[in-house]
């Protein structure tokens, strides 16, 4: 009797004090589980269950988990972790976590591990942090301090550390390109049509660049009226050649001012390889710019690349259209 009294005692004391660590997680927001190595089993307290609208109970879990990384990439972070709780034994995470009806979210996982006298984990128990609405905030506080707040492409601070990023990651024999562009005879359409007009033939400008380059390329404002476009690979003196003529069409299809006047851009692009630094190549394309806006504007002028020594005069290849 003495003994049933002694473990119902304990067993009571057992019950509080993992009351007391269920209520303390509550009041931290966070949400509780545990893993059985042997059994595979992924065990979630009555709340987290809950909360995520999952099972309490996943039965062979990492096995299932690691299968469908194979076949769903998305989900290798979180059978990557399964597999750095056995190495490490304790671990803090920020996972993107993928259920099973498809939805993700960011979880900050810690997760600490039970082992045997023997150092043989048994089981790892851990605490759960929803972190997604923090993960949000912090990603539109990125892309705020990144883009350009009139237009919403790249500022020039961050046009300038991707692309010069992108330079270093080009594979060699590819070819990228990088173009600067400006509109022409912005001022008068500032002075003709006021400050408000002018700023949305800026936004309009920065849509058509977006409509006509790729997602992968590089869109940045410079400053006033003046653009970077980088193409991280796979530019010809075709494929340019086409897509300045692509842009001019654009500008001049999406912008319409009053009295049917069209907007124009002069454009000025310069071949990048692997190894070119930003600076020679802005300078390069922004000295095509210049050669455009001096023969006339509403133009491009592509120039086959940087040439790296000095002494022999820089000369390159250029193409432009004929002026219309
Ligand atoms: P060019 O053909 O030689 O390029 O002549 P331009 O009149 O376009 O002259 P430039 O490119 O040197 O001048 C750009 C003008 O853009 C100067 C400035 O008044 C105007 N600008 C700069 N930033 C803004 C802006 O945010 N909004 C508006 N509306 N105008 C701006
Ligand atoms: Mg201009």
């Amino acid at each position: 009797a003495l003994f049933v009294r002694q473990r119902t005692r304990a067993n009571r004391r057992l019950a509080l004090e993992s009351e007391r660590f269920r209520q303390l997680a509550d009041l931290s927001g966070e949400y509780l589980f545990e893993y059985d190595f042997a059994a595979d089993r992924l065990t979630l307290s009555e709340r987290s269950a809950e909360h995520f609208g999952v099972p309490p109970v996943f039965e062979r879990y990492a096995v299932t988990l690691q299968r469908c990384a194979q076949l769903d990439s998305a989900l290798a972070p979180q059978a990557q972790f399964i597999e750095g709780l056995l190495r490490s034994h304790a671990i803090v995470q920020d996972l993107p976590c993928t259920f099973t009806d498809g939805k993700r979210r960011w979880l900050r996982v810690a997760a600490k591990v039970i082992a045997d006298k023997d150092g043989r984990p048994l089981f790892s128990i851990g605490k759960v942090a929803d972190i997604q609405a923090e993960r949000e905030e912090h990603e539109a506080l990125v892309h705020k301090a990144q883009r350009d707040s009139l237009t919403g492409v790249y500022n020039a601070a961050t046009a300038r550390t991707l692309v010069s990023e992108r330079l270093r990651s080009l594979r060699p024999g590819s070819r990228g390109a990088l173009l600067v562009l400006d509109i022409d005879h912005f001022k008068e359409v500032n002075d003709q049509y006021g400050h408000y007009i002018g700023d949305q033939v800026l936004i309009q400008a920065a849509a058509t660049l977006q409509s006509v380059f790729r997602r992968d390329d590089i869109i940045g404002r410079l400053g006033g009226d003046e653009f970077l476009v980088f193409l991280p690979g796979g530019a010809s003196r075709d494929i340019l050649e086409a897509k300045c003529r692509q842009l001019q069409g654009a500008m001049r299809d999406n912008i319409h001012m009053a009295g049917g006047l069209a907007v124009t851009v002069a454009v000025g692009a310069v071949f990048s390889e692997a190894g070119s630094a930003f600076d020679p190549l802005y300078r390069a394309a922004d000295a095509a710019l210049y050669e455009v806006k001096r023969n006339g504007r509403n133009n491009f002028d592509i120039s086959d690349g940087v040439t790296t020594d000095p002494g022999e005069g820089g000369e390159n290849d250029r193409t432009s259209e004929p002026k219309q």
